[in-house]
């Protein structure tokens, strides 16, 4: 068995992990900085397996400072992630990103709209015939309006998180493949991470990067997050659409959405209320497309009345069921143990500003950006933080 000392942990080594492990030794090169991650092909995590997509129509201030944080990173991610002469291409297509409402929707669409348009956003509201001049495509004569955020778009999940695990190793991090079996304590300090192989890690800050599954990690300290690992299937189609460039991508008012990859090809996918809690199905299911999305699809695409679906994949959205948003910051009842978890499906996008915040709450600097708002007294204290109406995403 043997035993090593580290400065911080990361339990976990997604888009959280690394980009934390990242802005750790970039603020201080001296830290010994563990990124401790059980799958390095990352064949289930949700970072590789997710949608790419950043979008600044957020309702709750603080997620739409986080996007713009994230906006302004990716404008030199490139040129900040070169290891070796090589930069990171992350393929990303401002295409923007339409969010339709019904009228059910639409105040807090319109409350959401004002709060962007205060911070600077570039987002306009459209009729559902404005919308539909501009993209014939659509039969929007359902919906109440929408909302266009033109800064919005979709890039490689999986290049963004490779960028930041190289440059956080050049820096000096350390990536560990092993699993964390359990943390340590003593008393209410947090004290590493005993490893499956046996080994200990020593640390007196371990931060809980372990997307999905952060619940099992916390949950034999007795601490009892409310993260479900949920099952979201997405399915590739191939369509006879053609037109110039890229298509927004689309929200429907029911969760519905469809991302154009290009020519005819879309991704497409629907959160639903029976999507499996589980930590080990990764199934999907062509018939799940065809009778529960295919309806619902060609009532705003009448042109997909005839498409394939070329493929398709299932991976795990970590749901906060308290409120839908992230836990971010020291757990307050054991000291050194921070957390960076419940991010329901839009944690790929707020990774920057995460692993910005949580570097400079571990290393006592000043806070650019004050997510407190997040924090997990809130789970205690049982003060959800919603993005619109009771709405978990
Ligand atoms: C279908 C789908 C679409 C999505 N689309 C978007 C989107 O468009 N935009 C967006 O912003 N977000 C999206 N998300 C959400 C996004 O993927 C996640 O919020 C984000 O990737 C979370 O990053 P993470 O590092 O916390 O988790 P992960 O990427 O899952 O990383 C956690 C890592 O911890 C490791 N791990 C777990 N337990 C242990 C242990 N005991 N020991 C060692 N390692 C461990 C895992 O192997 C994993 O690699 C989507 C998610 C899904 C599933």
């Amino acid at each position: 068995m043997a035993y090593r000392t580290y400065d911080v942990i990361l339990a976990g080594g997604g888009i959280m992990g690394c980009a934390t492990a990242y802005y750790l030794v970039r603020t201080d090169p001296t830290l010994r900085v563990a990124i401790v991650e059980k799958d390095p092909t990352y064949a289930r995590a949700s970072t590789p397996l997710c949608d790419g997509n950043i979008r600044v129509q957020f309702n709750v201030k603080e997620n739409i400072l986080m996007s713009l944080y994230g906006l302004e990173v990716l404008a030199r991610f490139s040129e900040e992630m070169v290891v070796g002469g090589e930069k990171p291409e992350v393929a990303f297509h401002r295409q923007g990103n339409i969010f339709l409402v019904n009228e059910e929707g639409r105040q807090t669409a319109q409350e959401g709209l004002s709060l962007q348009k205060a911070l600077g956003c570039q987002v306009e509201w459209f009729s559902p015939d404005q919308f539909m001049r501009r993209y014939p495509l659509l039969n929007l004569t359902s919906c109440a309006g929408g909302t266009l955020g033109y800064q919005d778009g979709t890039m490689d999940p999986f290049a963004v998180l490779m960028g930041y695990k190289r440059k956080a190793v050049e820096l000096g991090a350390n990536f560990i493949h092993a699993e964390v079996g359990k943390l340590s304590q003593d008393r209410r300090q947090i004290t590493g991470v005993k490893l499956t192989s046996g080994d200990v890690l020593n640390s007196n800050f371990v931060v809980n990067t372990a997307g999905a599954w952060a619940a099992s990690l916390a949950d034999p300290l007795g601490i009892a997050l409310p993260v479900r690992p949920t099952k979201r299937q997405v399915f590739v189609l191939e369509t006879r659409a053609r037109m110039d460039g890229l298509l927004p991508a689309i929200i429907f008012p029911s969760g519905l959405y469809l991302i154009h990859e290009r020519a005819g090809r879309f991704t497409c996918g629907k959160s639903l209320p029976d999507d499996l809690v589980s930590y080990d199905d990764f199934e999907w299911d062509r018939e799940r497309f065809s009778q529960i999305l295919w309806p619902e699809l060609v009532e705003y695409v009448p042109d997909f009345d005839r498409l394939k679906v070329a493929r398709g994949w299932a991976g795990l959205y970590e749901v906060n069921m308290l409120d839908g948003n992230a836990i971010l910051g020291e757990w307050p009842e054991l000291k050194g143990f921070f957390l960076a978890n419940g991010f329901s499906g839009h944690g790929f996008q707020q990774c920057h500003a995460v692993g910005r915040y949580l570097s400079e709450l571990i290393l006592h600097r000043p806070i650019s950006l004050d997510l407190s708002i997040f924090s997990p007294n809130r789970i205690l204290e049982n003060r959800p933080v919603y993005e619109g109406k009771h709405k978990l995403v």
